[in-house]
């Protein structure tokens, strides 16, 4: 067995941005498992079908030929062999993401793909389901969290610096219509682990939250060392 990071939480509080920097810090690769939705959510969208028909998505899955790999550390999502990184972060794709992310064929398919990539190689994986479906074995895991208020701020913020348009209500609108949907499927809702630590960021600033995680990820690798 490897020492893996499962670390889950709701859109917004940080997992993607903090995982990365979390690699970078551990010398670790970084799986982030929310742009393989994102991906297949932009296949979605391309092909005109509905995201949140079972048999629209069923129809994507066959004709994406999805598949990720790793470039040095940086992970490469690719639809039909083109590299998506750069297109899959808009809300909009985030949304179709979520919305075939809701389906059993879909939700099969990336579970088995992420367990095959984190098989045989330390990583850090974010998502809303590692540490509770795809890894419930995983040595660390922790829920990130932070309230809707916080999130939806963040996030317009970070709009802004890119130079978009954004009104706070939509994007707090559009945060807390990703956690209903995100919790409320059946498959695979996102739910803290029994056994996950819990870092609330409200009140946590980036870096207070990095050297925060670091620490508790260091302390759970020189358990897995020893053994416990
Ligand atoms: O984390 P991110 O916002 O990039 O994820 C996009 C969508 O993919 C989420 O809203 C969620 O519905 C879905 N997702 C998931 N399981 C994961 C990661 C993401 O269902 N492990």
């Amino acid at each position: 067995m490897v020492f893996s990071v499962a670390i889950d939480g709701p859109s917004g509080a940080g997992k993607s941005s903090l995982s990365e920097a979390l690699a970078d810090r551990l010398a670790l690769i970084h799986l982030d498992t929310g742009a393989m939705y994102r991906s297949l959510g932009l296949q979605a969208l391309r092909m005109g079908l509905d995201p949140s028909s079972e048999s629209d998505a069923a129809q994507v899955l066959e004709l994406a030929d999805f598949q990720v790999d790793f470039e040095g550390k940086k992970q490469i999502n690719r639809l039909r062999g083109e590299a998506v990184n750069s297109l899959i972060r808009t809300d909009e794709v985030g949304m179709a993401g979520s919305q075939i992310a809701r389906h059993a064929c879909v939700r099969e398919s990336m579970l088995q793909a992420q367990r095959r990539l984190a098989e045989n190689v330390p990583m850090i994986i974010d998502g809303r389901d590692i540490g509770t479906y795809v890894l419930p074995n995983a040595a660390c895991k922790i829920y990130l969290d932070a309230s809707p208020e916080i999130r939806a701020k963040r996030r317009q913020k970070q709009l802004e610096e890119n130079g978009n348009r954004c009104d706070y209500d939509t994007i707090y609108a559009d945060i807390l219509r990703r956690d209903r949907q995100d919790s409320s499927r059946a498959i695979a809702p996102l739910k803290r682990a029994e056994d996950a630590i819990y870092v609330d960021t409200s009140t946590l600033s980036y870096l207070e939250t990095l050297d925060q995680l670091e620490a508790i990820i260091l302390d759970k690798k020189a358990e897995f060392e020893r053994g416990e």
